[in-house]
């Protein structure tokens, strides 16, 4: 998908006058792109609607940039199309929320609801977790086994046969333990439909959730609106989680998912294992559909905020992919002489979000200079290898002491260190776009 639409961009382009016949070739092989990519029929015709409306080339004055309005409209209408207009529900830590999950059999529930239970627990929560499958064969078998490596309470039954007895048990239970996320993971069965949604309706009307979560398999293409919708209609679902995405999914999925249940996507889930799981966010996201890698908004960041001479050495150091040290502690000086801290690496999917949370901008910036504190007591060695294995336990301790730092600091650096190579590794290979060179997405 992703070449076929930067493909249709570029010889937009290319073209020397932008005119009605190079706009419509334009939008027609968008189109075409997104129609692969899995999105809706008749969200790309309203898109591409929206667009023209928005667009109206006569009324675009000589001398405005109409390849880059165009660009952006088509961008900001997927941004639109993935925003349902009013977020969903959030369970508050130290509140008991019941939250259920939903989806179609092998869409990810049980492999999902564990994840989102351990994303909370990492962040202080109390989750736990009720397998109220009692249809398909080894599945509480499954939950207890990924809440045991976990270690997050679980409850189900091997003999209980009834979902909703099972359900409002296990939600009881953990009220009583003063759990402040019960997650009760359903059935999904694929035959059997009508009885399915039944079910669903039912376990829903004994549990009360305070959200249903609509879990979605990313590689089931156009099936998506369907499916979703046939949710909507039976329980009250109130976000998504798009599951797979680190396949071959080409993720349009998501957009019906959206439209069909007017709720946002709040996760997605990147692998099998239990710490593969993001946060979703709209802008990276469209950016992925558009083949514009995650990065372009970054991108353009730095084309603004980067002192120009300073530029291609960057550039060529993120197209590297090779993150060493050295990289973290020149990006920790640019942050923290930045002023308004992390406006660039706010850019970078999964950069600032965690080092930097909002709100917490004067904690951020000591702990970035401690980091730096045990990274002057580094040799040049040490700086600039990429190889975490170097840094063994007596390097450890010695750079422990020489900073005046704990043993557990240098190893929450490394962490940090670690987490952040995995996200710069993803632009190796990136195809960096010049100044202004569709940059505008
Ligand atoms: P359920 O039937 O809806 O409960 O689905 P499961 O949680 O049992 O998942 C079905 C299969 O999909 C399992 O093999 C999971 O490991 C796999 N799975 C779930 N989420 C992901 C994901 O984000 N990425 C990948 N690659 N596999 C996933
Ligand atoms: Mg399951």
């Amino acid at each position: 998908l992703g070449g076929s639409i930067s493909r249709a961009l570029q010889q937009m382009s290319n073209a020397t006058i932008i005119d009605e016949k190079v706009l419509n070739e334009c939008l027609n092989e968008i189109t075409r792109a997104l129609l692969q990519s899995d999105v809706q029929f008749k969200l790309v015709r309203d898109m591409q609607t929206n667009i023209k409306k928005i667009v109206n080339l006569d009324d675009l004055a000589a001398g405005h940039n109409k390849r880059k309005i165009i660009q952006q409209a088509i961008f900001n209408e997927l941004c639109k199309m993935l925003d349902p207009g009013k977020p969903s529900f959030t369970p508050k830590k130290g509140k008991t929320s019941v939250v259920m999950f939903v989806g179609l059999q092998g869409s990810g529930k049980t492999t999902t609801c564990t994840k989102y239970a351990f994303y909370h627990q990492k962040k202080g929560w109390k989750p736990a977790l009720v397998c109220a499958d009692t249809f398909r064969a080894g599945a509480f078998d499954q939950l207890k086994q990924n809440a045991t490596k976990a270690k997050i309470p679980f409850y189900g039954s091997y003999m209980e046969s009834d979902p909703v007895k099972i359900a409002v048990e296990g939600v009881e239970t953990f009220k009583k333990e003063n759990c402040d996320l019960i997650i009760v993971d359903t059935s999904g069965r694929h035959k059997q439909e009508a009885a399915l949604f039944e079910e669903m309706r039912q376990v829903s009307e004994a549990t009360k959730p305070d959200l249903v979560i609509f879990v979605m398999d990313s590689s089931i293409g156009q099936a998506a609106f369907d499916q979703a919708q046939a949710f909507k209609q039976s329980v009250s679902v109130g976000a998504v989680i798009v599951t797979k995405m680190d396949g071959h999914a080409k993720g349009g999925g998501a957009l019906s998912a959206v439209a069909a249940t007017k709720s946002p996507v709040i996760f997605i889930g990147t692998g099998e294992h239990m710490d593969e799981f993001e946060v979703f966010d709209v802008k990276p996201f469209v950016s992925r559909l558009l083949g514009m890698g995650d990065w372009s908004g970054f991108m353009d960041k730095i084309h603004e905020v980067v002192p120009m001479d300073q530029q291609p050495e960057l550039l060529q150091k993120l197209s590297e992919g090779n993150f060493t040290l050295r990289i973290m502690y020149e990006q920790f000086q640019n942050i923290l002489k930045m002023g308004p801290i992390g406006q660039v690496f706010s850019m970078l999917p999964g950069f600032s979000a965690e080092l930097m949370p909002k709100g917490r901008e004067k904690e951020s910036q000591a702990k970035i200079k401690r980091y730096m504190t045990m990274m002057d007591s580094m040799t040049n060695e040490e700086l600039d290898s990429s190889n975490p294995k170097l840094m063994n336990e007596s390097r450890i301790m010695r750079i422990a002491r020489g900073s005046g730092r704990h043993l557990r600091e240098v190893m929450e650096m490394f962490e940090e260190y670690k987490r952040l190579a995995k996200i710069w590794s993803k632009m190796k290979g990136l195809k960096i776009p010049k100044k202004g060179e569709m940059s505008a997405l």
